[in-house]
């Protein structure tokens, strides 16, 4: 019966899909020889992605009678998902290159591929790798400019888990190389996708409490003190899938008082390339600060908060007091305002989703063209949820380069009863023939 057969395979595939995001994989369904044997896993899970927001969005207004998300702060996070995984476009993952260079020309042994304890082993040290790229990440300036993308919302929800930075992927590969000395890259490559992948079903302040699992698991509780900018949260609960390494290393807190939510001085904009890039500003005015260079490489590779004579990762007692009251950056727009740019945004997704399906099909100047596009598009957005005065220029620009790529084939339209721009020539001049003719 081939049809149920089938029929069982996607079922199958939509199981292991959803299990995925849970880390809920046994070794035997996810060890693989080859590192092209490997699933796209973080890909496959878009459909989960989309599915568990509307499902967060549904169980918050039951909950609360309101929405747990803004159209504006919501767009902007999962627009930095995207924006993180462009470089994906053009080359292979720098994690992935890097750990299979050091395997092929250094590894030390090599554990068995298809051994269960080179599956669990290698669960543990993603994970407590993890832990390392992510406690540099916040205790470095440096790093920190990459990684405070993913702090920058004040809201906290399914949607901030997609909100990654653009620029921690060209650091975070260095602390993983040590695994490659004995971990085959293929059981590396499951592996630090399901650690992405767990951390997306923690974003969220719809589950409260789980008890027992508290205690090793990382979980939405502990993950809300990470992002809060409280005094008691900063610096705290470091951990991907387990939080026994914060325990283990003292950065541990639990949740206390109600988390108030993003960086301590809110970027306060919706337009994505300040996002990404607007804190590598500070790091060169802290660098151009000082006058010798012991102070000036300190300003950088020392915590954000650093100063000569204060601890390596600087005092935050200096910073704004946290009275709960705080109202986050959120102007108030028309409906029909955010219904525009919701379609558009849709939109836009459609066509982000088509370079990556079609990515080897297509040449590398259409993906370029495709990539500035989007670029362009996600840009105009924030302008417009910015409120920005110059918005309607922008996004007027915009739709003429839209309509410009359609007509010149960069872009299939979603519809064919879109396809008008591309075949536009013809009728057009038919439709002009015919109303001379009828003139006449
Ligand atoms: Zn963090
Ligand atoms: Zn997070």
């Amino acid at each position: 019966d081939v049809l149920g057969q089938d029929r069982g395979d996607t079922l199958g595939s939509v199981s292991s899909g959803a299990r995925a995001l849970f880390y809920l994989h046994t070794p035997n369904e996810s060890s693989f020889e080859k590192v092209e044997d490997v699933p796209q896993y973080v890909q496959q899970a878009t459909p989960f992605f989309m599915g568990l927001m509307l499902l967060e969005l549904l169980v918050g207004f039951l909950k609360n009678g309101a929405s747990v998300v803004t159209v504006s702060d919501g767009l902007t996070s999962v627009s930095a998902g995207m924006i993180s995984r462009l470089p994906g476009l053009f080359m292979r993952g720098l994690e992935l290159t890097s750990y299979m260079y050091v395997w092929d020309h250094y590894r030390v042994v090599e554990l068995p591929w298809d051994s269960a304890w080179t599956w669990w082993l290698t669960f543990l040290g993603v994970d407590f790798c993890y832990y390392w790229v992510h406690r540099f990440a916040h205790e470095v300036f440096l790093l920190w400019a990459a990684h405070q993308v993913h702090h920058s919302s004040e809201y906290y929800n399914l949607s901030t888990a997609l909100r990654q930075s653009l620029t921690q992927q060209f650091t975070s590969w260095i602390f993983y190389l040590p695994m490659a000395l004995a971990v085959p890259p293929s059981v590396f490559a499951v592996h630090l996708q399901f650690n992405l992948l767990y951390q997306f079903w923690i974003h969220t302040e719809l589950i409260r409490d789980l008890g027992p699992l508290e205690w090793i698991l990382n979980t939405p509780s502990h993950h809300r003190v990470h992002h809060g900018r409280n005094l008691y949260c900063i610096d705290k609960n470091y951990g991907g899938a387990l939080i026994i390494w914060d325990r283990l290393f003292g950065t541990f807190a639990p949740e206390t008082d109600k988390v108030i939510y993003g960086l301590v001085y809110p970027v306060r904009s919706f337009e994505i390339l300040r996002v990404q890039f607007h804190y590598y500003k500070y790091v060169w005015k802290k660098f151009n600060r000082y006058k010798t260079i012991s102070d000036k490489l300190s300003a950088v590779f020392m915590g954000p908060t650093w100063k000569p004579g204060r601890p390596r990762v600087g005092d935050h007692s200096g910073n704004p007091k946290v009275t709960g009251q705080e109202v986050p950056y959120n102007p108030s727009w028309s409906t029909s305002l955010q219904v525009y740019v919701v379609i558009q945004f849709l939109l836009v997704l459609g066509i982000y989703h088509d370079v990556f399906e079609n990515k080897t099909m297509l040449s590398q100047l259409t993906v370029l063209a495709l990539t500035a596009y989007i670029l362009l598009t996600l840009t105009a957005l924030g302008f417009i949820m910015d409120q920005r005065p110059s918005a309607a220029v922008l996004e007027m620009l915009r739709c003429v380069v839209m309509v410009i790529m359609h007509r010149s084939g960069y872009m299939k339209p979603l519809l064919p009863s879109l396809a008008v721009p591309i075949e536009v020539r013809r009728p057009v001049e038919r439709y002009i023939t015919h109303s001379i003719t009828s003139v006449n």
